[in-house]
Protein backbone atom coordinates (compact mmCIF):
# COMPACT_ATOMS: atom_id res chain seq x y z
CA UNK A 1 0.00 0.00 0.00
CA UNK A 2 1.43 3.06 -1.05
CA UNK A 3 -0.33 5.31 1.61
CA UNK A 4 -2.35 5.12 4.78
CA UNK A 5 -4.93 7.50 3.02
CA UNK A 6 -7.37 6.95 -0.14
CA UNK A 7 -10.02 9.74 -1.41
CA UNK A 8 -11.76 6.35 -1.96
CA UNK A 9 -11.74 2.70 -1.37
CA UNK A 10 -13.56 -0.16 -2.90
CA UNK A 11 -14.07 -3.33 -0.93
CA UNK A 12 -13.92 -6.12 -3.74
CA UNK A 13 -11.83 -5.99 -7.37
CA UNK A 14 -14.41 -7.67 -9.02
CA UNK A 15 -16.42 -7.03 -12.14
CA UNK A 16 -18.49 -4.56 -10.46
CA UNK A 17 -15.52 -2.89 -7.78
CA UNK A 18 -13.28 -2.71 -11.29
CA UNK A 19 -15.69 -1.13 -13.56
CA UNK A 20 -15.94 2.03 -10.80
CA UNK A 21 -12.39 1.44 -10.62
CA UNK A 22 -11.97 1.78 -14.52
CA UNK A 23 -14.68 4.73 -14.56
CA UNK A 24 -13.33 6.91 -11.98
CA UNK A 25 -10.18 6.57 -13.53
CA UNK A 26 -11.10 8.35 -16.65
CA UNK A 27 -13.56 10.78 -15.24
CA UNK A 28 -12.59 13.73 -15.99
CA UNK A 29 -14.69 15.67 -12.83
CA UNK A 30 -12.44 13.12 -10.40
CA UNK A 31 -9.17 13.50 -9.40
CA UNK A 32 -8.57 11.91 -6.05
CA UNK A 33 -6.74 8.57 -5.27
CA UNK A 34 -8.17 5.21 -5.62
CA UNK A 35 -7.42 2.03 -3.93
CA UNK A 36 -9.34 -1.28 -4.66
CA UNK A 37 -8.95 -3.97 -1.95
CA UNK A 38 -9.24 -7.88 -3.24
CA UNK A 39 -8.76 -10.63 -1.26
CA UNK A 40 -7.97 -13.14 -4.17
CA UNK A 41 -6.85 -11.52 -7.11
CA UNK A 42 -7.46 -15.30 -8.70
CA UNK A 43 -11.03 -14.71 -8.62
CA UNK A 44 -11.70 -18.44 -7.80
CA UNK A 45 -15.11 -17.64 -5.84
CA UNK A 46 -15.68 -14.31 -7.62
CA UNK A 47 -19.28 -14.37 -9.81
CA UNK A 48 -17.72 -12.50 -11.86
CA UNK A 49 -15.05 -15.30 -13.23
CA UNK A 50 -17.65 -18.05 -12.50
CA UNK A 51 -20.42 -16.17 -14.65
CA UNK A 52 -22.24 -17.20 -17.45
CA UNK A 53 -21.98 -13.48 -19.07
CA UNK A 54 -24.54 -12.89 -20.93
CA UNK A 55 -26.40 -10.01 -21.93
CA UNK A 56 -29.86 -9.06 -22.88
CA UNK A 57 -32.26 -6.61 -23.71
CA UNK A 58 -34.98 -8.26 -23.05
CA UNK A 59 -35.74 -6.99 -19.33
CA UNK A 60 -39.41 -6.17 -18.01
CA UNK A 61 -38.15 -3.01 -15.84
CA UNK A 62 -37.64 -0.01 -18.50
CA UNK A 63 -34.18 0.92 -16.01
CA UNK A 64 -32.45 -2.28 -16.55
CA UNK A 65 -32.91 -2.32 -20.36
CA UNK A 66 -31.60 0.69 -20.43
CA UNK A 67 -28.83 -0.37 -18.62
CA UNK A 68 -28.69 -3.06 -20.97
CA UNK A 69 -28.17 -0.34 -24.10
CA UNK A 70 -25.49 1.25 -22.17
CA UNK A 71 -23.59 -1.88 -21.45
CA UNK A 72 -24.01 -3.26 -24.98
CA UNK A 73 -22.39 0.01 -26.36
CA UNK A 74 -19.37 -0.42 -24.02
CA UNK A 75 -19.31 -4.17 -24.38
CA UNK A 76 -18.82 -3.40 -28.77
CA UNK A 77 -15.77 -1.07 -28.07
CA UNK A 78 -14.42 -2.65 -25.00
CA UNK A 79 -11.43 -3.59 -26.62
CA UNK A 80 -10.35 0.03 -28.06
CA UNK A 81 -11.48 1.64 -24.45
CA UNK A 82 -9.30 -0.73 -22.30
CA UNK A 83 -6.83 -1.41 -24.40
CA UNK A 84 -3.27 -0.73 -22.66
CA UNK A 85 -1.00 1.13 -24.74
CA UNK A 86 -0.76 -1.21 -27.99
CA UNK A 87 -2.23 -4.44 -26.12
CA UNK A 88 -6.14 -4.35 -27.09
CA UNK A 89 -7.73 -7.45 -24.81
CA UNK A 90 -9.76 -9.48 -27.36
CA UNK A 91 -13.32 -8.88 -25.71
CA UNK A 92 -16.33 -10.10 -28.25
CA UNK A 93 -19.77 -9.95 -27.80
CA UNK A 94 -21.21 -13.29 -29.59
CA UNK A 95 -24.48 -11.61 -30.53
CA UNK A 96 -26.43 -14.53 -31.11
CA UNK A 97 -29.60 -13.20 -29.17
CA UNK A 98 -31.41 -14.52 -26.21
CA UNK A 99 -34.37 -16.59 -27.23
CA UNK A 100 -37.01 -16.12 -24.49
CA UNK A 101 -39.72 -19.00 -24.90
CA UNK A 102 -43.47 -18.65 -23.10
CA UNK A 103 -46.15 -21.25 -22.46
CA UNK A 104 -49.89 -19.70 -24.20
CA UNK A 105 -50.66 -18.24 -21.10
CA UNK A 106 -47.24 -16.33 -20.74
CA UNK A 107 -48.00 -14.34 -23.98
CA UNK A 108 -49.33 -11.88 -22.37
CA UNK A 109 -46.37 -10.80 -20.07
CA UNK A 110 -44.26 -11.58 -23.00
CA UNK A 111 -46.22 -9.68 -25.59
CA UNK A 112 -45.98 -6.59 -23.07
CA UNK A 113 -42.83 -7.01 -22.12
CA UNK A 114 -41.89 -7.05 -26.29
CA UNK A 115 -44.02 -3.79 -26.33
CA UNK A 116 -42.40 -2.12 -23.58
CA UNK A 117 -38.54 -3.20 -25.13
CA UNK A 118 -39.18 -2.12 -28.58
CA UNK A 119 -40.37 1.34 -27.94
CA UNK A 120 -36.90 2.00 -25.53
CA UNK A 121 -35.45 1.10 -29.25
CA UNK A 122 -34.60 -2.46 -28.74
CA UNK A 123 -34.69 -4.91 -31.74
CA UNK A 124 -36.90 -7.95 -30.84
CA UNK A 125 -38.56 -10.07 -32.73
CA UNK A 126 -42.16 -11.74 -31.35
CA UNK A 127 -42.45 -14.80 -33.12
CA UNK A 128 -45.33 -17.32 -32.84
CA UNK A 129 -44.56 -21.22 -33.19
CA UNK A 130 -44.23 -21.99 -36.68
CA UNK A 131 -42.04 -19.22 -36.93
CA UNK A 132 -40.02 -20.03 -34.37
CA UNK A 133 -40.13 -24.21 -35.71
CA UNK A 134 -38.90 -22.30 -39.08
CA UNK A 135 -36.17 -20.26 -37.76
CA UNK A 136 -34.93 -23.37 -35.36
CA UNK A 137 -35.77 -27.06 -36.86
CA UNK A 138 -34.26 -28.48 -33.91
CA UNK A 139 -36.81 -26.58 -31.28
CA UNK A 140 -39.76 -28.00 -29.95
CA UNK A 141 -42.89 -25.63 -30.06
CA UNK A 142 -45.68 -27.84 -30.06
CA UNK A 143 -46.45 -26.49 -26.39
CA UNK A 144 -45.21 -23.02 -26.89
CA UNK A 145 -47.59 -19.94 -26.88
CA UNK A 146 -44.45 -17.90 -28.77
CA UNK A 147 -40.92 -16.60 -28.29
CA UNK A 148 -39.04 -13.54 -28.50
CA UNK A 149 -35.75 -13.03 -30.17
CA UNK A 150 -33.40 -10.80 -30.04
CA UNK A 151 -31.71 -9.54 -33.30
CA UNK A 152 -28.88 -7.53 -32.05
CA UNK A 153 -27.42 -6.47 -28.52
CA UNK A 154 -27.60 -9.54 -26.83
CA UNK A 155 -25.78 -12.46 -26.55
CA UNK A 156 -22.71 -13.29 -24.41
CA UNK A 157 -19.36 -12.69 -24.00
CA UNK A 158 -16.30 -13.85 -21.68
CA UNK A 159 -16.44 -12.59 -18.44
CA UNK A 160 -13.13 -12.91 -16.44
CA UNK A 161 -11.66 -11.56 -19.56
CA UNK A 162 -13.62 -8.31 -18.78
CA UNK A 163 -13.04 -8.26 -15.42
CA UNK A 164 -9.04 -8.27 -16.28
CA UNK A 165 -9.56 -5.87 -18.71
CA UNK A 166 -11.23 -3.38 -16.31
CA UNK A 167 -8.83 -4.33 -13.68
CA UNK A 168 -5.47 -4.07 -15.85
CA UNK A 169 -6.96 -0.45 -16.92
CA UNK A 170 -7.65 0.93 -13.82
CA UNK A 171 -3.99 -0.03 -12.43
CA UNK A 172 -2.47 1.49 -15.67
CA UNK A 173 -4.30 5.07 -14.96
CA UNK A 174 -3.34 4.87 -11.43
CA UNK A 175 -5.71 2.81 -9.19
CA UNK A 176 -3.98 0.72 -6.34
CA UNK A 177 -4.98 -3.03 -5.92
CA UNK A 178 -3.97 -4.40 -2.87
CA UNK A 179 -4.36 -8.50 -1.84
CA UNK A 180 -6.08 -8.03 1.41
CA UNK A 181 -9.41 -8.61 3.27
CA UNK A 182 -11.57 -5.44 4.87
CA UNK A 183 -12.07 -7.13 7.97
CA UNK A 184 -13.66 -4.64 10.19
CA UNK A 185 -14.56 -0.42 9.90
CA UNK A 186 -13.97 2.64 12.45
CA UNK A 187 -16.79 5.10 12.02
CA UNK A 188 -17.73 8.22 13.98
CA UNK A 189 -20.82 10.50 13.50
CA UNK A 190 -22.69 9.27 9.87
CA UNK A 191 -19.38 8.44 8.65
CA UNK A 192 -16.45 5.27 7.66
CA UNK A 193 -13.58 6.69 8.76
CA UNK A 194 -10.92 3.50 8.20
CA UNK A 195 -10.74 0.09 6.80
CA UNK A 196 -9.43 -2.48 8.63
CA UNK A 197 -7.50 -4.81 6.77
CA UNK A 198 -7.14 -8.60 7.78
CA UNK A 199 -2.93 -7.80 7.46
CA UNK A 200 -2.84 -5.96 10.25
CA UNK A 201 -3.35 -2.49 8.91
CA UNK A 202 -6.15 0.69 8.85
CA UNK A 203 -6.39 2.73 5.60
CA UNK A 204 -8.28 6.19 6.33
CA UNK A 205 -10.72 6.58 3.78
CA UNK A 206 -12.88 9.87 1.88
CA UNK A 207 -15.76 7.25 1.03
CA UNK A 208 -16.38 3.84 1.03
CA UNK A 209 -17.65 1.56 -1.77
CA UNK A 210 -19.09 -2.01 -1.31
CA UNK A 211 -18.43 -4.05 -4.34
CA UNK A 212 -18.18 -7.43 -2.56
CA UNK A 213 -20.80 -9.45 -4.99
CA UNK A 214 -22.23 -11.90 -2.32
CA UNK A 215 -20.07 -11.15 0.48
CA UNK A 216 -21.89 -7.44 0.31
CA UNK A 217 -24.24 -8.01 3.38
CA UNK A 218 -21.56 -8.54 5.82
CA UNK A 219 -19.58 -5.89 4.37
CA UNK A 220 -22.25 -3.33 4.17
CA UNK A 221 -22.65 -4.60 8.26
CA UNK A 222 -19.19 -3.31 9.24
CA UNK A 223 -20.84 -0.15 8.05
CA UNK A 224 -23.80 -0.66 10.14
CA UNK A 225 -25.77 -0.81 7.57
CA UNK A 226 -28.21 -4.32 7.02
CA UNK A 227 -28.34 -5.27 3.39
CA UNK A 228 -30.76 -7.68 2.15
CA UNK A 229 -28.52 -9.35 -0.20
CA UNK A 230 -27.95 -13.33 0.18
CA UNK A 231 -25.23 -15.59 -1.42
CA UNK A 232 -27.62 -18.07 -3.79
CA UNK A 233 -25.79 -20.60 -5.58
CA UNK A 234 -26.25 -21.62 -9.02
CA UNK A 235 -24.67 -24.50 -11.39
CA UNK A 236 -23.84 -24.28 -14.50
CA UNK A 237 -22.96 -27.76 -16.34
CA UNK A 238 -20.87 -27.91 -19.69
CA UNK A 239 -22.78 -31.04 -22.16
CA UNK A 240 -21.85 -31.83 -25.79
CA UNK A 241 -24.24 -32.88 -27.81
CA UNK A 242 -24.28 -35.29 -31.07
CA UNK A 243 -25.71 -32.80 -33.58
CA UNK A 244 -25.07 -28.95 -33.56
CA UNK A 245 -27.76 -26.57 -33.28
CA UNK A 246 -28.12 -24.23 -36.10
CA UNK A 247 -28.17 -21.03 -35.18
CA UNK A 248 -28.18 -21.42 -31.32
CA UNK A 249 -29.21 -18.04 -29.19
CA UNK A 250 -29.10 -18.01 -25.59
CA UNK A 251 -32.77 -19.93 -24.84
CA UNK A 252 -34.55 -19.21 -21.85
CA UNK A 253 -37.14 -22.00 -21.72
CA UNK A 254 -40.47 -21.19 -19.44
CA UNK A 255 -39.74 -24.32 -17.55
CA UNK A 256 -36.74 -21.94 -15.84
CA UNK A 257 -33.85 -24.05 -17.87
CA UNK A 258 -31.47 -22.16 -20.16
CA UNK A 259 -28.87 -22.84 -22.36
CA UNK A 260 -26.27 -21.83 -24.83
CA UNK A 261 -23.67 -22.88 -26.96
CA UNK A 262 -20.12 -22.61 -25.67
CA UNK A 263 -17.16 -23.37 -28.50
CA UNK A 264 -18.60 -26.71 -30.35
CA UNK A 265 -20.38 -27.36 -26.79
CA UNK A 266 -23.27 -26.62 -24.44
CA UNK A 267 -23.50 -24.90 -20.90
CA UNK A 268 -26.74 -25.05 -19.17
CA UNK A 269 -28.60 -24.45 -15.96
CA UNK A 270 -31.74 -23.67 -14.38
CA UNK A 271 -33.05 -21.20 -11.64
CA UNK A 272 -34.11 -23.75 -8.86
CA UNK A 273 -37.35 -23.53 -7.38
CA UNK A 274 -37.87 -20.56 -4.84
CA UNK A 275 -38.88 -22.59 -1.85
CA UNK A 276 -35.34 -24.49 -1.81
CA UNK A 277 -33.39 -21.24 -2.82
CA UNK A 278 -31.41 -20.54 0.61
CA UNK A 279 -28.16 -19.14 1.14
CA UNK A 280 -25.28 -21.07 0.32
CA UNK A 281 -21.48 -20.27 -0.04
CA UNK A 282 -20.72 -23.72 -1.28
CA UNK A 283 -19.10 -24.03 -4.66
CA UNK A 284 -20.08 -27.98 -5.49
CA UNK A 285 -22.37 -28.17 -8.63
CA UNK A 286 -25.69 -30.07 -7.80
CA UNK A 287 -25.22 -32.79 -10.31
CA UNK A 288 -28.62 -34.41 -8.83
CA UNK A 289 -30.44 -31.04 -9.81
CA UNK A 290 -29.45 -31.51 -13.32
CA UNK A 291 -30.51 -35.08 -13.26
CA UNK A 292 -33.61 -34.46 -12.25
CA UNK A 293 -34.89 -31.46 -13.29
CA UNK A 294 -31.94 -30.07 -15.90
CA UNK A 295 -31.74 -32.68 -18.10
CA UNK A 296 -35.52 -33.57 -18.61
CA UNK A 297 -36.65 -30.00 -19.47
CA UNK A 298 -33.86 -29.70 -21.67
CA UNK A 299 -34.72 -32.88 -23.64
CA UNK A 300 -38.23 -31.75 -23.82
CA UNK A 301 -37.09 -28.58 -25.43
CA UNK A 302 -34.48 -30.27 -28.10
CA UNK A 303 -35.07 -33.81 -28.25
CA UNK A 304 -31.52 -34.15 -29.90
CA UNK A 305 -30.32 -33.40 -26.36
CA UNK A 306 -31.66 -36.49 -24.95
CA UNK A 307 -28.54 -37.58 -26.51
CA UNK A 308 -26.20 -35.40 -24.46
CA UNK A 309 -23.46 -35.80 -22.45
CA UNK A 310 -21.74 -33.83 -19.36
CA UNK A 311 -18.30 -33.01 -20.08
CA UNK A 312 -18.19 -30.23 -16.85
CA UNK A 313 -19.80 -28.22 -14.37
CA UNK A 314 -18.89 -25.45 -11.93
CA UNK A 315 -21.19 -23.39 -9.36
CA UNK A 316 -20.69 -19.81 -8.63
CA UNK A 317 -22.93 -17.67 -6.40
CA UNK A 318 -25.71 -14.82 -7.28
CA UNK A 319 -25.74 -11.60 -5.23
CA UNK A 320 -29.20 -12.15 -4.75
CA UNK A 321 -31.44 -9.53 -3.86
CA UNK A 322 -34.27 -10.56 -1.36
CA UNK A 323 -35.98 -7.62 -1.51
CA UNK A 324 -36.67 -6.98 -5.11
CA UNK A 325 -34.07 -8.86 -7.36
CA UNK A 326 -32.50 -6.06 -8.97
CA UNK A 327 -29.37 -3.87 -8.36
CA UNK A 328 -29.36 -1.27 -5.21
CA UNK A 329 -26.52 1.38 -5.94
CA UNK A 330 -25.58 4.79 -4.62
CA UNK A 331 -24.69 6.45 -1.52
CA UNK A 332 -26.79 4.61 1.83
CA UNK A 333 -28.98 7.72 3.22
CA UNK A 334 -27.74 7.36 6.75
CA UNK A 335 -23.52 6.33 6.62
CA UNK A 336 -23.62 9.59 3.88
CA UNK A 337 -20.01 8.32 2.66
CA UNK A 338 -20.88 4.69 1.99
CA UNK A 339 -21.65 3.97 -1.70
CA UNK A 340 -23.42 0.33 -2.60
CA UNK A 341 -23.13 -1.38 -5.63
CA UNK A 342 -24.56 -4.63 -4.81
CA UNK A 343 -27.25 -7.34 -5.19
CA UNK A 344 -27.49 -7.90 -8.80
CA UNK A 345 -29.12 -10.81 -8.58
CA UNK A 346 -27.97 -12.97 -11.81
CA UNK A 347 -27.61 -9.61 -14.44
CA UNK A 348 -24.55 -7.83 -13.10
CA UNK A 349 -21.90 -8.73 -15.46
CA UNK A 350 -23.91 -7.04 -18.01
CA UNK A 351 -24.77 -3.94 -15.98
CA UNK A 352 -21.48 -3.60 -14.64
CA UNK A 353 -20.06 -0.73 -17.41
CA UNK A 354 -23.13 1.37 -16.72
CA UNK A 355 -22.99 1.12 -13.07
CA UNK A 356 -19.19 1.88 -12.63
CA UNK A 357 -19.94 5.19 -15.18
CA UNK A 358 -23.08 6.06 -12.61
CA UNK A 359 -21.14 5.44 -9.35
CA UNK A 360 -18.37 7.70 -10.51
CA UNK A 361 -20.02 10.37 -11.69
CA UNK A 362 -22.20 10.26 -8.27
CA UNK A 363 -18.81 10.78 -7.02
CA UNK A 364 -17.29 13.08 -9.28
CA UNK A 365 -20.55 15.55 -9.68
CA UNK A 366 -22.74 14.37 -6.91
CA UNK A 367 -25.10 13.47 -8.92
CA UNK A 368 -26.35 10.69 -11.74
CA UNK A 369 -25.30 12.65 -15.23
CA UNK A 370 -24.93 9.49 -18.24
CA UNK A 371 -27.96 7.57 -17.02
CA UNK A 372 -30.05 7.94 -14.17
CA UNK A 373 -30.11 5.13 -11.19
CA UNK A 374 -31.82 6.83 -8.72
CA UNK A 375 -34.61 4.39 -8.90
CA UNK A 376 -31.95 2.04 -8.12
CA UNK A 377 -31.68 3.47 -4.59
CA UNK A 378 -31.06 1.82 -1.30
CA UNK A 379 -33.99 4.21 -0.28
CA UNK A 380 -36.58 2.01 -1.93
CA UNK A 381 -36.70 -0.81 0.80
CA UNK A 382 -38.02 1.63 3.11
CA UNK A 383 -39.95 3.41 1.58
CA UNK A 384 -41.76 0.34 -0.22
CA UNK A 385 -40.85 0.80 -4.02
CA UNK A 386 -39.76 -2.74 -5.18
CA UNK A 387 -38.65 -2.33 -9.09
CA UNK A 388 -40.50 -4.88 -10.45
CA UNK A 389 -38.81 -7.09 -12.67
CA UNK A 390 -40.17 -10.27 -14.36
CA UNK A 391 -37.09 -11.38 -16.19
CA UNK A 392 -34.70 -12.97 -13.46
CA UNK A 393 -33.27 -15.96 -14.70
C1 LIG B 1 -23.58 -19.13 -12.55
C2 LIG B 1 -23.75 -17.65 -12.75
C3 LIG B 1 -24.29 -17.18 -13.94
C4 LIG B 1 -24.45 -15.81 -14.15
N1 LIG B 1 -24.91 -15.37 -15.36
C5 LIG B 1 -24.94 -14.05 -15.60
C6 LIG B 1 -25.28 -13.58 -16.89
O1 LIG B 1 -25.58 -14.36 -17.79
N2 LIG B 1 -25.27 -12.24 -17.10
C7 LIG B 1 -24.95 -11.36 -16.11
O2 LIG B 1 -24.97 -10.15 -16.37
N3 LIG B 1 -24.64 -11.78 -14.89
C8 LIG B 1 -24.61 -13.09 -14.60
N4 LIG B 1 -24.29 -13.53 -13.37
C9 LIG B 1 -24.12 -12.57 -12.30
C10 LIG B 1 -22.81 -11.82 -12.38
O3 LIG B 1 -21.77 -12.73 -12.60
C11 LIG B 1 -22.63 -11.03 -11.09
O4 LIG B 1 -23.77 -10.20 -10.91
C12 LIG B 1 -21.41 -10.14 -11.15
O5 LIG B 1 -20.28 -10.86 -11.57
C13 LIG B 1 -21.16 -9.52 -9.79
O6 LIG B 1 -19.93 -8.86 -9.80
P1 LIG B 1 -19.30 -8.33 -8.46
O7 LIG B 1 -18.05 -7.63 -8.83
O8 LIG B 1 -20.33 -7.60 -7.68
O9 LIG B 1 -19.01 -9.65 -7.59
P2 LIG B 1 -17.74 -10.62 -7.62
O10 LIG B 1 -17.30 -10.89 -9.00
O11 LIG B 1 -18.07 -11.79 -6.76
O12 LIG B 1 -16.62 -9.76 -6.94
C14 LIG B 1 -16.65 -9.44 -5.56
C15 LIG B 1 -15.23 -9.48 -5.05
O13 LIG B 1 -15.23 -8.99 -3.71
C16 LIG B 1 -14.19 -9.65 -3.02
N5 LIG B 1 -14.47 -9.50 -1.59
C17 LIG B 1 -15.61 -9.87 -0.94
N6 LIG B 1 -15.53 -9.51 0.36
C18 LIG B 1 -14.32 -8.91 0.52
C19 LIG B 1 -13.66 -8.32 1.64
N7 LIG B 1 -14.23 -8.28 2.88
N8 LIG B 1 -12.42 -7.80 1.46
C20 LIG B 1 -11.85 -7.82 0.24
N9 LIG B 1 -12.42 -8.38 -0.85
C21 LIG B 1 -13.64 -8.89 -0.71
C22 LIG B 1 -14.29 -11.09 -3.51
O14 LIG B 1 -13.07 -11.77 -3.33
C23 LIG B 1 -14.67 -10.89 -4.99
O15 LIG B 1 -13.53 -10.97 -5.83
C24 LIG B 1 -24.11 -14.90 -13.12
C25 LIG B 1 -23.57 -15.36 -11.93
C26 LIG B 1 -23.40 -16.73 -11.73
C27 LIG B 1 -22.79 -17.21 -10.44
Amino acid sequence: MRRDSYDIAIVGGGAIGSSIAYALSVEAGFRGTVLVVERDPSYQRASSALSASGIRQQFSAPINIRISQYGIAFFRRASELLACGDERPPIRVSEAGYLVLAPPQGLDALRSSHALQTSLGARIALLSPQELQSRFPWLAVWDLGGGCLGLEGEGWLDGYLLLQALRNKARAAGVEYLQDEVVGMSSSGDRVRALQLRGGASVSVGTVINAAGPYARAVAAMAGVSLPVEARKRSVFVVSCPESLPGCPLVCDGSGVWFRPEGAQYICGCSPDPASDREDFGLEPDHAFFEQSVWPALAARVPVFAALRVTGAWAGHYEYNTYDQNGIVGFHPQVQNFVLANGFSGHGLQQSPAVGRAVAELIAYGEFRTLDLSELAFERIAAGRPVTESEIY
